[in-house]
């Protein structure tokens, strides 16, 4: 049996944050607004794991403000996404994510993301993928206010 899971984030991109993005660090200007690290690729990927299987989003796993996830490592939401879907009996087969983002360009930092990603979710490369696009200058990612991304994912029943 397979079950398909969708999840979608928004960051506000704030002066002198930190831009951190599919759980690697990228030099610019701003970064993402957030409680956590505000990895809004990573926040969209664990809701799209926790929708796989009908669990909630990870705002009632992790309270935006409980100060115990301040600064969070968004890494460790996307691994208790992760180990949630398995106490299910459930494995990731493939990630599909876009990013929308006006700047910076983050082309060549694709490639360490998906490796992050997948090392996190113990899958092959080849099974994460990761898009980027603009949104031509129009509205408030095109403005430079904000990043958005959009995640699904394919899960399958474990072989027992
Ligand atoms: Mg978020």
């Amino acid at each position: 049996m397979v079950r398909i899971g969708f999840g979608y984030d928004v960051h506000v991109l704030q002066i002198g944050r930190p831009f951190i993005l599919g759980g690697v660090h990228i030099p610019f200007e701003k970064g993402p607004l957030g409680h956590s690290d505000a990895d809004v690729l990573l926040h969209a990927l664990a809701d799209a794991l926790l929708g796989s299987l009908a669990l909630g989003d990870i705002g009632h796993y992790f309270p935006p403000h409980d100060p115990q996830y301040r600064n969070m490592d968004s890494k460790e939401i996307v691994r208790t996404a992760r180990t949630m879907v398995e106490e299910k009996g459930y494995a990731l087969v493939n990630a599909d994510m876009t990013v929308v983002l006006e700047k910076p360009r983050i082309g060549p930092y694709i490639g360490k993301m998906r490796e992050t990603i997948a090392s996190l979710l113990s899958v092959s490369v080849d099974s994460v993928s990761i898009k980027a696009t603009t949104s031509e200058g129009m509205g408030f990612v095109g403005r430079g206010e904000g990043v958005q991304a959009y995640a699904v994912v394919l899960v399958a029943r474990k072989q027992v």
